[in-house]
C-alpha cells in the first residue's frame, strides 16, 4: 500500500491517493474518498451488473463484520477468503466491526468480549474468536475489535476511560494473534480511536494506538447525532493532530439522501414514478434509489477533492450549507 498525500496547509485538509491496493496491487482510492457500502459483499438492492451503471464507484468496499460472522463456518471451510467467495475478487475489502446502517444497542460490551448484532441477534466476540473470523474472511483491511459503546453522549469520563483501556487491550491481543496467522499476512489492521466525548481520553487513545504497528486508524463513535457538532469537530481535529500523516484514516458515515443528478434513475424516471414504486412496495424502488444515492455520495467526495485541489473548499462548504437550508 502506497499513500501519496499532498498536505494543503493548516485547516485545508489532505488531498491524494492510496495506490497499490488489493491482491493485484492495481487498485487506487482517491482521498478524501468514501467506500462502497455492502452487506455480505452486495450493494443493497443492486446486482453486480446494475452497479456497473453507477458512476464513480470506489475500488474499496466496506464489508460489515456481523453478516460475515454469521457465515463464518462456510467461509472457514471454503478457505479462499471472502473476496473470491462473494464474487468480488478484484475489489479491495475493508471489514468494519459494525454495520453502519444497523442499530447497535448499548450496554453489552465487557472486558473480554464485544457484542455484534446480526440478523439472528447478538453475537459475543472475544479477541481470539474475532481473529478466527478474520482468518476466514482474509480482508485487505480490517478494523480491530474495540469497545466503542460511548455514542449515547451520556457515557461520562469513567466509561470513556474504560472504552480506551479495553480497546488497547483488544488491539494488543489481536496484533499478537495476527503475527501467528499466515492467512492474515497480507491484511492490514486498523486501530480504533475511542474515548467518547472526553478530549484527554481521545488523545490518550490516539497516542497509544499510534505507537502500535497498525496500518491505519478508525475514528470511532462520531456517527449519528448524539454528540454536539462543535464537540465532534473539536475532538476530530485534536485527535487527527496526534496521528501520523502517512497512514489512512476512516470515519464511518453512511451519508444522507440528496436530489438532482445525472444518475441512471434521474436520467430515466420522474420523482412521481419512484414515489409510486415506493408506495406500491415495488422492489425496483430500492434499486433506483440506491443507484441515485450511491452516485451522489461518490460524486460528493469527488467534488470535495476538486475543491481541495482548486483551493475552493470554503466556497463548496457555503454551497452545501445553502442547499441544506433549502431542503
Ligand atoms: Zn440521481
Amino acid at each position: 500500500m502506497v499513500m501519496e498525500l499532498k498536505l494543503l496547509g493548516a485547516g485545508r485538509g489532505r488531498l491524494g491517493s492510496l495506490a497499490g491496493l488489493g491482491r493485484s496491487g492495481a487498485t487506487a482510492l482517491a482521498l478524501p474518498g468514501c467506500l462502497l457500502y455492502t452487506r455480505t459483499g452486495s450493494a443493497p438492492h443492486l446486482t453486480h451488473d446494475t452497479l456497473r451503471d453507477v458512476r464513480g464507484v470506489p475500488g474499496v468496499a466496506q464489508l460489515p463484520l456481523p453478516a460475515m460472522a454469521e457465515i463464518h463456518d462456510v467461509l472457514e471451510e471454503y478457505k479462499e477468503g471472502a473476496a473470491k467467495f462473494i464474487g468480488m475478487p478484484d475489489t479491495v475489502l475493508y471489514c468494519s466491526l459494525h454495520d453502519p446502517a444497523s442499530p447497535c444497542p448499548s450496554g453489552y460490551n465487557t472486558n473480554k468480549a464485544v457484542s455484534l448484532w446480526g440478523s439472528s441477534g447478538r453475537m459475543e466476540l472475544t479477541a481470539s474468536k474475532f481473529m478466527d473470523i478474520q482468518r476466514a474472511i482474509q480482508p485487505d483491511w480490517f478494523q480491530c475489535i474495540s469497545d466503542g459503546d460511548t455514542v449515547s453522549g451520556e457515557a461520562g469520563r469513567k466509561r470513556a476511560k474504560k472504552s480506551v483501556d479495553r480497546s488497547l487491550s483488544f488491539l494488543d491481543e489481536c496484533l499478537q494473534l495476527q503475527e501467528k496467522s499466515p492467512e492474515l499476512r497480507g491484511s492490514v489492521m486498523f486501530g480504533a480511536i475511542e474515548g467518547g466525548d472526553i478530549l484527554e481520553e481521545r488523545l490518550r487513545s490516539a497516542r497509544e494506538t499510534a505507537k502500535r504497528p497498525v496500518g491505519g486508524f478508525l475514528l470511532d463513535g462520531f456517527q449519528g447525532c448524539a454528540m454536539a457538532k462543535e464537540t465532534k469537530l473539536k475532538l476530530i481535529s485534536s485527535v487527527t493532530a496526534e496521528l501520523p500523516e502517512d497512514k489512512p484514516r476512516y470515519q464511518d458515515d453512511f451519508g444522507p439522501v440528496l436530489e438532482g443528478c445525472s444518475c441512471y434513475c434521474c436520467q430515466r424516471h420522474t420523482r412521481a414514478y419512484v414515489n409510486h414504486l415506493l408506495v406500491t412496495n415495488e422492489l425496483l424502488a430500492g434499486v433506483l434509489l440506491m443507484m441515485h444515492n450511491f452516485q451522489h455520495y461518490f460524486g460528493f467526495f469527488s467534488a470535495i477533492r476538486d475543491a481541495l485541489r482548486d483551493n475552493k473548499l470554503d466556497e463548496l462548504k457555503k454551497l452545501v450549507f445553502r442547499q441544506a437550508q433549502q431542503m
